[in-house]
């Protein structure tokens, strides 16, 4: 049998092994597979963002609210991941794409230094290929296998856990203000990670929530927080409870993100070989994005090998252009922009703690009336926030954090 594209999977189905949040793009779906919101199985259009900060009994918050953009295909739209999947890789076989479900790529093989096909777990598993393509997600060992990048460290990956909160439609409509098929996300900084450098999340499904929290692994290990704990943690948290309550439990799933950034990244392309994805550390974790740049990834990875194909050059010279589809776009760029963002949220994790602390402080100063005047509202502010942080670090905080987004 022979067939274009070979598609392993180490699950019996596409998606039982995968976590994610649950918001996916629009844009890089649609240059895959065009008009896919007639078939795909979404839960929910977003159409309200919202970013919480939170202390021990407080939130400040900031969103974007707007109404569904009349132009298809939607911006963000949330997904559970088993449904999708399988409707994902059903269009890659109607693309003429063979799916080995079942099946765990085990090695690679090498000959004369090029990558020549991957030895599976199945008996006489060896398949030869002039091209394979690395998408084996977050901690790749395969990459490790094919000697293009070397294991992460505790401090470039984070764990995150989450559950699928079962709650009617009608219900979620309501706590969350929605119009009917519209959902929210809610991405929670500040007291709830308890120290950490991470984020809690609440994403709308359309009979459920995704509800989830994380934080590096090399944190989890100083502070022997287990994941169980912050997720319960975080759940029971004034603001978050209200909007769960009454809903069943349904899955529980654990999962690593890659957030080493661009430091971290392995060799993208040798002879043979080329790497996509989470298993290329491309993941914008401040921005949320991270299936928008496998998707985007996948098609480049697509196209230099069409391109390889015609030239009858599977060589790294030739794949190299794969690396050059990259840098021309927003995932390079992006991972580039952010780049001393890993060393900031890891040395500085005091900064995601503290700042929504004063910021709410002060909100809740100007908003309680107690017959001091305004001016003196903004002086008993600004004592906090120097009894708090001197001058010179205030001045330091900005000036790292500018760099780190810049
Ligand atoms: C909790 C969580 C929340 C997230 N939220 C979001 C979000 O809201 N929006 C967003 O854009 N991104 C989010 N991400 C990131 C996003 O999930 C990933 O960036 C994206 O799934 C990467 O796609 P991928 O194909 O590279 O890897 P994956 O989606 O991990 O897919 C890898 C596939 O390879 C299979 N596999 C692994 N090893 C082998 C092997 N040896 N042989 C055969 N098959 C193998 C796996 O079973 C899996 O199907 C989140 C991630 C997590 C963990």
């Amino acid at each position: 049998m022979s067939a274009p594209a070979l598609l392993f999977e180490r699950g019996e189905r596409p998606g039982v092994k995968n976590v994610m949040g649950g918001v996916m793009y629009g844009r890089m779906l649609a240059d895959v597979v065009p008009e896919f919101w007639k078939t795909a199985p979404m839960e929910r259009v977003v159409t309200d963002e919202r970013l919480w900060l939170t202390t021990a009994d407080s939130v400040v918050t900031a969103g974007h609210k707007h109404l569904p953009h009349s132009v298809e295909p939607p911006n963000a739209f949330t997904v559970l991941r088993v449904p999708f999947d399988g409707w994902f890789a059903a269009q890659a076989e109607a693309a003429g794409a063979l799916l080995i479900p079942g099946t765990t790529v085990e090695d690679v093989i090498r000959e004369g230094g090029r990558v020549v096909g991957v030895r599976t777990g199945r008996e006489e598993g060896e398949l030869r290929a002039p091209l394979v393509v690395i998408a084996d997600g977050a901690n790749s060992f395969l990459v490790q296998k094919a000697g293009l990048g070397r294991p992460l460290e505790p401090n470039e990956m984070a764990l995150v856990v989450k559950e699928i909160i079962a709650l009617p439609g009608a219900a979620i409509e309501d706590r969350f203000t929605l119009d009917p098929g519209m959902g929210a996300t809610i991405e929670v900084y500040g007291a709830v990670t308890r120290g950490m450098a991470g984020y809690g999340f609440i994403y709308t499904n359309r009979e459920s929530l995704s509800v989830g929290i994380g934080a590096l692994i090399s944190q989890f290990m100083e502070t022997r927080i287990t994941p169980w704990d912050l997720l319960e943690g975080f759940k029971a948290h004034p603001m978050v409870a209200p909007l769960l309550r009454g809903g069943v439990v349904r899955e529980y799933l654990a999962h690593a993100i890659p957030e080493g950034g661009l430091r971290a990244m392995p060799r993208l392309f040798d002879d043979g070989v080329l790497v996509v994805g989470d298993a290329a550390m491309m993941v914008n974790n401040l921005h949320r994005e991270g299936s928008n740049m496998a998707m985007a990834a996948g098609r480049m990875a697509g196209e230099t090998a069409i391109q390889a194909k015609r030239a009858g050059d599977w060589s790294a010279r030739s794949l190299s252009r794969y690396r050059e589809l990259l840098e021309a776009s927003f995932v390079l760029q992006d991972l580039r922009k952010y780049q001393r963002l890993p060393d900031l949220v890891e040395g500085r994790p005091d900064l995601l703690h503290l700042y929504p602390e004063l910021l709410s402080e002060a909100i809740h100063e100007m908003l309680t009336v107690d017959g001091a005047g305004k001016r003196e509202k903004q002086r008993r502010i600004l004592r906090r926030l120097l009894a708090r942080r001197p001058w010179w670090r205030l001045l330091r905080d900005a000036y790292e954090g500018w760099r780190a987004m810049r």
